[in-house]
């Protein structure tokens, strides 16, 4: 039977989707899935790992039953998913030890501190181009092993192993037989080093992780098993894994060196193809392997995020509730023609890159009278595009050349003012694609060019169209008058609260 279409399976923090894609690369069909996310503490974020297999497979079989879509059509899988969320499981009953310990869990701070006291950041920013941080799966690691009964002899053993959520639903769609990630999702770890492109023998020393129950790492596009017919009918192979944002900048089409992408979802990402060698941040970046295609070189990545993008347009709904829907702020912030002077810091959770203020709280500047809901909600986008415009700074600082065009993607980025505003803060053009699903994309792109379903690279580039450019054209003195009052609001909202 003809191989027709690519099956994404994209696998985020809140809920798995799974998408055919069609040989131009254009959308058929999609399932979704939410499933429970469980906040056993203040500051601890767990998913059930096998909560999330059932929803990758309901959502897999749904696509393909509603649509009449049998295996045989499909080329192959394409998997991405949320990044760091760490899963310890027993090889033997394939039961997971633990909850699956999900990338917001704050629990191990105090072991990252410990971390830090000992003298570990250089060595660890070196090594694995991260930061040393709770955010990442190392620590989460550790302390599963140190905290679940019996679980640290098991893993000396070999019987406990180890996989982020790719790894995870690659073993269980394979019926145990590969135990493997990609290099895009093990730089996410604490345990890889990017520089030898493969886990580092120190650093699991130092966090007393045993190598046995570290996947194999692959290539992002590469034959990572077959999904067995028992599942789907049919067998069908696995033909790519890469990490949620990766995934979206490949998807974005960032693929030159230079070429960047910021997607504009709950939080904001911004991630630059820096070229084929790592480039080391002065600015507290992240320092990222993006993608490595099978039989070629590995592309790095800068990251940068910011906590409160599209998160902040939700509190006005639902904290404030000066709209009803995510979409009503671009209708009320038109309603003024100017943010009335107020200056919005999304500080609530801190500020991130390159401030990096754990203590500052959000705060609004500039109130008078005459401040209106409208007004409001302008700071509050400009407050977005503000937070992108410094962490693009950031990144601009820290290579060598003039980036000239950012791409966008994301939900909040269908927000047409909020991309005119964005175009006027950072003075370059923007383009926004058809199609903003860029995260699928990705991995059906990487998929795709694995198994020869898609041609080329230049080929994938024609599949993908256009839809609004936005170029800069608030006058330079306005400009600089808005970006002047926002680094003097940040200023103010530092240190709020006390340590
Ligand atoms: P995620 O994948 O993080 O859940 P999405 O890419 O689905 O996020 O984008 C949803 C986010 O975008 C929400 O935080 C929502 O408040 C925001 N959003 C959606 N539409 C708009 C809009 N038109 N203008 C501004 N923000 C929006």
């Amino acid at each position: 039977m003809a191989k027709k279409y690519i099956l994404a399976l994209d696998q985020g923090t809140t809920s798995s989707r799974a998408i055919l894609f069609d040989a131009k690369a254009q959308i058929v069909a999609t399932a979704q899935q939410e499933f429970e996310q469980i906040f056993p503490k203040p500051g601890w974020v767990e998913h059930d790992a096998n909560e999330i297999l059932k929803s990758v497979y309901n959502t897999a079989m749904d696509v393909m039953k509603k649509n009449s879509v049998p295996a045989e059509e499909i080329d192959s899988i394409g998997i991405t998913n949320q990044r760091e969320t760490t899963i310890v499981w027993n090889k033997k009953t394939g039961f997971p030890v633990y909850n699956a310990i999900v990338w917001q869990d704050r629990r191990t701070s105090g072991t990252v501190d410990a971390l830090k006291a000992a003298g570990h950041e250089e060595l660890f920013m070196k090594k694995t181009g991260l930061v040393l941080d709770a955010y990442f799966s190392g620590t989460k690691v550790k302390w599963i092993l140190d905290h679940v009964e019996g679980a640290r002899q098991l893993a000396e053993r070999g019987e406990l192993i180890f996989g982020t959520v790719d790894t995870w639903l690659i073993w269980n769609l394979t019926r145990r037989r590969s135990h493997v990630t990609d290099v895009s999702n093990a730089c996410r770890t604490l345990m890889y080093n990017i520089q030898t492109g493969d886990w580092d023998d120190e650093l699991l020393d130092i966090l007393e992780i045993p190598r046995a129950m570290l996947p194999e790492v692959r290539p992002t596009s590469s034959d990572f098993g077959e999904a067995s017919s028992g599942l789907f009918g049919s067998r069908i192979p696995i033909a790519s894994a890469v990490g949620d944002q990766q995934s979206a900048t490949f998807g974005n089409l960032c693929l030159q060196p230079g070429t960047i992408k910021n997607t504009y979802g709950t939080g904001c990402f911004l991630m630059l193809n820096a070229g084929k060698e790592v480039v080391y941040s002065k600015n507290n970046l992240l320092s990222t392997v993006g993608w490595l295609r099978d039989g070629h070189q590995t592309t790095y990545c800068l990251e940068g995020s910011v906590f409160m993008g599209g998160a902040l347009v939700q509190w006005l709904r639902d904290g404030l509730k000066i709209i009803d829907s995510a979409p009503e702020i671009e209708a009320l912030a038109l309603t003024e023609k100017d943010n009335g002077g107020v200056y919005f810091i999304p500080a609530f959770a801190g500020l991130g890159a390159p401030y990096w203020d754990s203590y500052a709280r959000g705060s609004m500047f500039g109130l008078t009278r005459g401040v209106t809901r409208g007004h409001i909600a302008r700071a509050a986008l400009e407050a977005i595009a503000l937070q992108v415009q410094d962490v693009f700074s950031a990144m601009q600082s820290d290579v060598d050349f003039e980036i000239n065009l950012l791409r966008v993607d994301g939900g909040a980025s269908k927000n047409n003012t909020l991309m005119q505003l964005q175009s006027d803060l950072l003075g370059i053009r923007i383009e926004r694609p058809e199609n903003i699903e860029t995260t699928a994309l990705g991995a059906t792109f990487m998929a795709g060019l694995k198994t020869g379903f898609f041609e080329s690279a230049d080929q994938i580039a024609e599949f993908s169209t256009i839809d609004k450019v936005f170029e800069p054209k608030m006058p330079h003195a306005q400009r600089e008058d808005i970006l002047g009052n926002w680094k003097r609001a940040i200023e103010r909202s530092k240190g709020w609260i006390q340590p």
